[in-house]
């Protein structure tokens, strides 16, 4: 046991099943000095629209913040890779004493001269909102001359949390969806969202839909083109995943286009199955949809579940700790790991609100600690606490488990492995498997905090 205490003011962002009341609180800035594990408003809206692959990206701020978020995420592309750079005024001194608007102007024509994209998108950092540049005027401006969108995104970094973030990159996206021709989008058709085709997974859903016999009009962000977002309002349903990320577009097309949107989750055999159903549900009027997916299903179990025995023999018993963005990954990822014969003794999230840790905890077991916007000694205190084999979270997480001498999963946006669909769980499967297993554990020292 760690007797290590924990800050005052972060008690009631910690609850434990079973010991106490429960009574989170959630949303909120982070404490300061308490060293969260979060990003900032900026890289919240970065990580939303970097996969528009055919769109220039301009940071305007100090190199860091370009730095910071470069090459962010391993969402693929089919086609341009425009995305993978990292443009940025690289705001000096002088530019913050006499201001960045001009820098900006300039860098902007001239990117869009080299580089011909569909759209254009500015990211305001912290000191744009500090010295008060007028990124919209500058962006209406070249848009004019240029003749493609040119979108300020509002996410000085200081603003509020990454889902203030989120909400950034919806806005400025809203204003390309519907300015494109919806002709020939028939009715048996959807939208992707929050799928940021991160090792290819879009493809891997996108071919699901299709051989259900719909028509993927669009996805949000993954290998993302700005043309297809223009058309998207003229989809019949939006599929969301990644909630925190994309339920402000999904709201602003049902609000402005009457589109219906469903909530779901392409991890693990029953949420994925669960996805495919509900989609295939909504088309009810062509009961055609519902037979193909039910084939889709069963061949696709069929095909992993002889394997996923096997991993489930030598998992069983096996903890787990996991700390995602989304709250929404955590509930898939809770019974992925259960179809794995493994318990989660610690569950939390960036973001997470109060219904997303209601739900948490109506899943967990009792003793299961629940976190919201956890520090790093939070989370190495109830790993350690609770015995965990494996760390499931992102790069800022690796070298925690590591330090502690546990297995580590990386189910974040950097990662190069697909975990989305029935494929996908066949290789988290390996993935846990070879990270708990590795006889490397075994030379860790003791696991305590220093
Ligand atoms: S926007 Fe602000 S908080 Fe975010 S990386 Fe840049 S300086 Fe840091």
């Amino acid at each position: 046991m760690t007797n290590m205490p924990i800050l005052k003011e972060r008690e009631k962002q910690i609850y434990q099943k079973g010991a106490q009341a429960f009574d989170m609180t959630c949303e909120k800035k982070s404490l300061a000095g308490s060293v969260s594990q979060r990003a900032c408003v900026f890289c919240g809206s970065r990580v939303v629209l970097y996969p528009i692959a055919d769109a220039l990206h301009l940071i305007h701020g100090p190199i860091g913040c370009a730095s910071y978020t470069w090459d962010i995420r391993g969402a693929l592309s089919s086609g341009p890779q425009l995305h993978r750079m990292s443009f940025s005024t690289d705001l000096k001194e002088k530019d913050i004493i006499f201001g960045g608007e001009k820098k900006l102007y300039g860098s902007r024509v001239q990117l869009i001269d080299k580089y011909h994209p569909n759209a254009a998108f500015v990211y305001a950092t912290c000191i744009v909102g500090l010295i008060g540049d007028d990124v919209d005027s500058i962006c209406k401006r070249v848009s004019d001359e240029k003749g493609i969108p040119v979108l300020p995104v509002h996410s000085e970094g200081f603003k509020g949390t990454k889902k203030d973030g989120y909400k950034a990159a919806c806005d400025a996206m809203a204003h390309i969806v519907g300015t494109g021709s919806i002709e020939g989008i028939g009715e048996l058709s959807l939208n992707i969202m929050g799928e940021f085709n991160i090792a290819g997974e879009a493809w891997i859903i996108q071919d699901y839909y299709e051989k259900m016999g719909l028509e993927v009009v669009s996805v949000f962000t993954g290998d993302g083109r700005v043309d297809k977002i223009k058309r998207s309002h003229g989809a019949k349903l939006n599929v969301v995943q990644c909630s925190g990320s994309m339920m402000h577009l999904a709201e602003i097309m049902k609000e402005k286009y009457g589109i219906p949107y469903i909530r779901v989750s392409y991890f693990g055999i029953e949420d994925m199955s669960k996805a495919l159903y509900d989609v295939a549900e909504h088309f009810s009027d062509h009961p055609e949809v519902m037979e193909k997916t039910q084939n889709i299903v069963r061949k696709e179990i069929q095909a992993i579940n002889p394997v996923l025995k096997q991993y489930k023999k030598v998992l069983s018993g096996k903890k787990a700790a996991i700390y995602v963005g989304g709250a929404f990954k955590a509930f898939s990822m809770i019974k992925a790991l259960r179809s794995l014969g493994m318990e989660v003794v610690l569950a939390g999230s960036q973001t997470g609100n109060k219904d997303d840790y209601k739900l948490l905890r109506e899943m967990c077991n009792d003793g299961t600690v629940i976190l919201d916007d956890a520090n790093p000694l939070e989370l190495s205190k109830y790993c350690i606490e609770k015995g965990a084999d494996l760390f499931i979270g992102g790069v800022k997480e690796r070298p925690m488990a590591y330090k502690m001498g546990i297995g580590f999963c990386d189910h974040n946006h950097e990662r190069k492995l697909s975990l989305a669909g029935y494929s996908g769980m066949l290789n988290f499967a390996k993935e846990v498997y070879s990270s708990v297993k590795s006889p490397v554990w075994k030379f860790a020292p003791e696991k305590k905090l220093s």
